[in-house]
This record gives structure tokens, C-alpha cells and sequence, in this order.
């Protein structure tokens, strides 16, 4: 761990060097969302793509030929794993197959040279940028607010949760298994186990099921990295201590000093070693899956982002991390996989998405930090066509769905091409939000999993790039003012 004094040379350091212009300048980029929002594709396809000179028309400096070239360098932090990219690019471009999900911290150093806009620029600075792109679970960032519960609160509110009626029957195992034990009696591993394991299954059910229910802390029973099976994931609430006594050696005192160990060992390093080091930030939000499961799971899509985003409030977490926070300056907000829906839908999509951000980041009161939102596909798995019904020219998405999928009565097998009415978003967003509306229509959005797609070419015809959907966008969001 890095003390404060060593923080304070690493930055005269940098200070220094940078004066006389031989470090380059830097940006960190942070990358979450849920599982399964998309975060791999996104690192793989962003990185690819500048890498590669992709279509990028909206990004600046891009599409103004200012970028010289984009490489990958050794990443400054040597004991965090490194973004296994040229594996995920393999597994997309030589196999067509989706490459293993973000599963615990990564990190990869992409440097872009570049011309400055401006002949300032070009007298100051070397024309350099490395941007530390930071990969990470959103499970992990919902942990925050456990720094701020003691053992005895984490287990009350878990209680209280369990007993909602959406979570009752998800529930019921683990709440079988802590009754039928007694906090009061001596410590056993196996008893702690076989709690912790019934409470992590509960967990992962309610994430799991269809009803898209938000997800509950500690993430890292849900998202374990490289922890697990440690004591200090071996933990799991208990009924609260009649008059609340707790005896030392008790199932109980095991659990709380567990619980302890938890946000001491594994919740602060975590915020302090990476979230709180953050320059930028993207969090992609699977909002396809959230509308097909209607008003309620949008409205459970909405509190998680705020809980996400109040995680990057500046200054006020201060007091549960007791950290020094660097300041977040821009947020994204990205719905990704778009290309399951017709381009005259992807307005309507992004207007779901910002309709939400909003929301949650009112809610967060991110003041100080600019905050958009996007609706984007990071690899686009789909083109575009139409066919013919009678007279009527219907829009349809055209793409190869992965082996097993089944529309109807068909079944794929991976290899065959196929045409599929996406569905259509309503005009107002508003009527998606209804609490009343009926629940959402089981097929708005037809979700066929697809293959990713077969590279197409560069602008300049010499490279293959891979395809996307307003990627450059959201590059411009959130790179663009570092590179003018
Ligand atoms: P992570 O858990 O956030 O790292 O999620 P991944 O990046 O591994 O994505 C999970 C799955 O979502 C992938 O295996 C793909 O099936 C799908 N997916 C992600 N991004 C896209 C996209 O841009 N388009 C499409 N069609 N599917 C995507």
C-alpha cells in the first residue's frame, strides 16, 4: 500500500517531469457496470479501434487525422492484472465467440500521440496521452455503503430486504438455513460456511432472476476475484443478539469480526487504491434486458445506477472511506448492445438511458461532475435490412445468432445467418416508466444473442476494424477536450 509520504514524492515527481516534459500526461478511465453489461466488449472494441484507425467520425481528433498513432504500454500499476486484451480480440476476430467477462480488477495503458488543435498546444506539450483504462465490477462499487453499517445494521437491513414480498421466495432457503442455526453457539467453520454459501446462492438469485431485481451487497459473494473461499468472505448475517450481547467465541462475534474484515481488508483497499484515483468514468447499463422486464425493473435499473453514481460523488463519501478522492470530472452512462434494435430506434433508446441518468444522478447529487448519457453497441453483431410483407417494407436487424438460440420453432446453429423483427421502442419514454402501464410486453425488444460480426474495413481500406454503434461518441464524451 502506498502511504502518503510515497504519494507525495510520486507527485513531485510527476511535477517535476512533467515541467520538463518528459512524462506523459495521463488519464484514468474507469470501466463498470453490472455483470454482463458489456464492459469486456467495450475495452476490447474501444482499444481495437483506436489501435486500428476505425470508423470513428465523431471523435475529434480522430476523424481530423490529429492522431498519429495509438499504442499499448506497460500499464504503471504492476500489481494489478493486466486487461487480458489480445485474448479478448482473438476470441472475437479469429473465433467469432464473446470473450470471458470481467470478473475482478484489470488495467491496460493505451498511449495516443497526437497533434494539438491549436499551435499553443503544439509549442506545450509532446502531444501525448496515456489513458490507464480500469476495468472493474459494479458489484464491487455497490459495497460502498457497507463502510458506513456495522455488523449488527448489514444484518437487519439484509433481513428486511429478504422479507419483501419480489424477494420472499428467492430467499427462502438461506432464511431456512439462519434460522435453524444459533448465532449464540461456539464458532464453526462448517456452520459458517454453509451459511455464507446458502446467503451468496440467494444473492445470486435475485440477480438471476427475470425480474431483473437490483443487486444486493457484499459483491464480492456475488463477484469473489481472487478471494475466493477466504474467511473474509466467509460471513452471512445473523437475527439480531437479544439485548444485543454478543459472547466472545460465538458464531456470532465470528461473523461480525469477519464482517469487519471484509470492509477493512477488502471494501477500503479497493476504493482507495482504485476508485478514488479516477479521472473519468463509464458505467454501462444493460437497459435493453431492464425494458423487456418493464416499470419495475427500469425502476430498480434507475436506484442501482444512483446508488452506482453517488459512489463518485465527490468530497462527501469522503467520510466513509476516509480518503482523499480525486475528483471525477465526467460520467457516461451507456446502454450498450443497440445493434439488437433498428437505427430508428436508437434515439429513442438513448432518450431511456438519459431519462434514467438523470434521474439517478439527482438523486446521487453529482454536482461537479458532468454527466451524459449514450445509447451505444461497443461491437456491432448486427446490420440492417428490410423485408418485404405484402406490401409493407418491414425494418429488420440481420445477424447470425449464437448456437442454441431459437426464434419461434427454429433453432440456431451458429452458422446461419438470419433476419429478426427487433421490435420498436415507444416515442415517449415516459409511457416505459408507467407504474401502471401494463407490465412490459414480454417481446419490445426480440433479444436474440448473437455472433459477433466479421471485421469490416478501415476508412482507409487497409486495416480491418471492428463495426460499432456510436462508440466514437462516447470517445469523444469522454477523451475528446484531453486530446485538442
Ligand atoms: P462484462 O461482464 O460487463 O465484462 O460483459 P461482457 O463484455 O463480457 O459482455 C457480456 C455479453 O454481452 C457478451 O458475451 C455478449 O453476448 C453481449 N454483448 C456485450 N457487448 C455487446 C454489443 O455491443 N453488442 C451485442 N450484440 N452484444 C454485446
Amino acid at each position: 500500500l502506498t502511504t502518503y509520504a510515497d504519494e507525495a514524492l510520486i507527485a513531485l515527481d510527476t511535477l517535476a517531469g512533467r515541467a520538463a516534459g518528459l512524462v506523459t500526461p495521463s488519464l484514468r478511465l474507469g470501466v463498470t457496470g453490472l455483470s454482463r453489461a458489456g464492459k469486456t466488449v467495450f475495452i476490447s472494441s474501444l482499444v481495437h479501434n483506436l489501435v486500428n484507425g476505425g470508423r470513428l467520425p465523431m471523435f475529434e481528433a480522430q476523424k481530423s487525422g490529429r492522431i498519429a498513432r495509438a499504442f499499448l504500454e506497460e500499464q504503471p500499476d504492476d500489481a494489478v492484472p493486466r486487461f487480458q486484451y489480445e485474448d479478448h480480440i482473438d476470441a472475437l476476430v479469429k473465433e467469432r465467440r464473446w470473450p470471458e467477462s470481467t470478473r475482478a480488477v484489470s488495467e491496460l495503458r493505451l498511449t495516443i500521440a497526437y497533434e494539438s488543435a491549436s499551435a499553443w498546444g503544439r509549442m506545450f506539450s509532446r502531444g501525448r496521452l496515456s489513458v490507464d483504462i480500469v476495468d472493474y465490477p459494479g458489484e464491487w462499487l455497490l459495497d460502498l455503503p457497507l463502510l458506513g453499517k456495522n455488523y449488527a445494521a448489514f444484518s437487519n437491513e439484509s433481513f428486511e430486504l429478504a422479507a419483501l414480498p419480489v424477494r420472499a421466495d428467492l430467499a427462502r432457503d438461506w432464511l431456512e438455513t439462519a434460522r435453524s442455526v444459533d448465532p449464540d453457539a461456539d464458532a464453526d467453520e462448517m456452520t459458517a460456511r454453509r451459511l455464507a454459501e446458502s446467503f451468496a446462492a440467494y444473492l445470486r438469485a435475485c440477480k438471476e432472476d427475470s425480474r431483473a431485481l437490483s443487486t444486493l451487497p457484499p459483491g464480492r459473494l456475488l463477484m469473489p476475484g481472487d478471494l475466493e473461499g477466504s474467511p473474509a468472505l466467509t460471513f452471512a448475517p445473523l437475527p439480531p443478539a437479544e439485548g444485543g450481547r454478543m459472547r466472545p467465541g460465538s458464531l456470532r462475534a465470528m461473523m461480525e469480526r469477519r464482517y469487519e474484515a471484509y470492509k477493512a481488508h477488502v471494501v477500503k483497499p479497493f476504493f482507495r487504491e482504485h476508485i478514488t484515483r479516477l479521472d473519468r468514468q463509464i458505467v454501462l447499463v444493460d437497459a435493453l434486458q431492464a425494458l423487456n422486464a418493464g416499470p419495475a425493473a427500469l425502476a430498480d435499473l434507475q436506484r442501482a445506477l444512483a446508488d452506482i453514481l453517488s459512489c463518485f460523488r465527490p468530497g462527501s463519501s469522503n467520510f466513509l472511506t476516509g480518503m482523499v478522492t480525486r475528483r471525477i470530472e465526467r460520467i457516461l452512462v451507456a446502454a450498450t448492445k443497440a445493434d439488437h434494435l433498428h437505427h430508428e430506434s436508437h434515439d429513442r433508446l438513448q432518450a431511456v438511458v438519459r431519462r434514467l441518468t438523470e434521474r439517478a444522478a439527482a438523486r446521487a447529487n453529482l454536482s461537479g461532475a458532468e454527466v451524459e448519457a449514450v445509447a451505444m453497441a461497443a461491437l456491432r453483431a448486427t446490420r440492417e435490412g428490410t423485408v418485404s410483407q405484402g406490401k409493407e417494407e418491414l425494418p429488420v436487424i440481420i445477424g447470425t445468432p449464437l448456437a442454441g438460440e431459437t426464434i419461434g420453432k427454429e433453432r440456431f446453429d451458429g452458422e446461419t445467418e438470419t433476419a429478426v423483427f427487433p421490435g420498436d421502442l415507444p416515442r415517449d419514454p415516459e409511457t416505459l416508466f408507467d407504474a401502471n402501464a401494463k407490465a412490459g410486453p414480454a417481446e419490445m425488444v426480440r433479444f436474440v444473442r448473437f455472433r459477433p460480426p466479421k471485421l469490416e474495413r478501415s476508412a482507409d481500406g487497409m486495416t480491418l476494424v471492428l463495426p460499432h454503434i456510436r462508440l466514437d461518441r462516447a470517445l469523444q464524451f469522454l477523451l475528446g477536450d484531453r486530446l485538442a
